[in-house]
């Protein structure tokens, strides 16, 4: 644990809850938060509620994310959302390369680096998501697969910014299955990318990278892997759906700061 990271839940609503829901579940997550900022807590509702959360959030310490964006700014993409467009409904992060976007709609580590870029560019904070399948995890290929992931992802990424970069390493075999890594091997792997982010980046500005632990995360489990040193926070989509397990989860994030 750092001092110099504070602990940071976010919640991946993926394609769930309607705008009049997304207003009525940030309701009472506002109340039960009110102005604690021992923790940092991000919502990702789907980019039709975002505007009515961002009026749920008005004057909150909740801060407001997106699931994905497209890298240009404006132009002929049909169906998709640039990051100035998010910054006018008050979006300060952005998730980008999780597992479902790259398996079921294609995006590869070169379009996630340009998101990544865009992004920052726009003062958007990524929170990009690097994981194994089971099968690379059997095949003892784990470590290589995240490090081609981070190092795709970040190409270009200046070191003067990278401190305001937060990694999600979530094991794709873990996502929505109700199988969490065990805090062994969630800890070997946040350690591992700190190590390459050090190489990347510096060793001050690793210390500095939030690295999310995002799997099947939920009030039962999170304490001991949020007690693990190298795991900042969490990612959390079912727990997060839910006020009272995501409260549950903001809870255990302070009482490990
Ligand atoms: C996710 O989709 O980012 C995630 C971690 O999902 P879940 O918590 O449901 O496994």
């Amino acid at each position: 644990m750092s001092s110099l990271r504070k602990k940071l839940i976010a919640g991946n609503w993926k394609m769930n809850k309607t705008a009049a829901e997304a207003s009525s579940l940030l309701k009472d997550i506002r109340t039960a938060v009110g102005q604690r900022n021992d923790v940092e807590i991000v919502v990702c509702p789907p980019f039709t509620s975002l505007e009515s959360a961002a009026v749920a959030l008005e004057n909150s310490v909740i801060k407001l994310g997106a699931q994905n964006m497209h890298h240009e700014a404006s132009g002929a993409f049909t169906g998709e959302i640039s990051a100035p467009m998010l910054r006018s409904l008050f979006v300060t992060h952005v998730i980008l390369g999780h597992s479902e976007r790259r398996t079921l709609f294609g995006e590869t580590d070169k379009s996630i680096n340009q998101k990544v870029l865009a992004s920052i560019k726009n003062q958007l904070k990524p929170i990009l998501c690097v994981g194994e399948t089971l099968a690379e995890r059997e095949a003892g290929t784990t470590l290589t697969v995240v490090k081609t992931q981070l190092e795709a992802a970040l190409e270009g990424v200046n070191k003067d910014t990278a401190s305001s970069l937060v990694i999600a390493y979530e094991p794709v075999w873990a996502i929505g299955t109700g199988k969490v890594a065990t805090t062994e091997q969630a800890q070997e792997v946040h350690a591992f990318i700190r190590g390459l982010l050090g190489k990347l980046f510096g060793e001050q500005t690793a210390q500095k990278i939030r690295i999310l632990y995002g799997g099947s995360m939920k009030p039962a489990n999170a304490g001991e892997l949020l007690a693990q040193a190298d795991i900042d926070g969490g990612l959390i989509g079912g727990a997060s759906l839910e006020a009272r397990s995501f409260l549950d989860l903001v809870t255990a994030a302070g009482n490990v700061s």
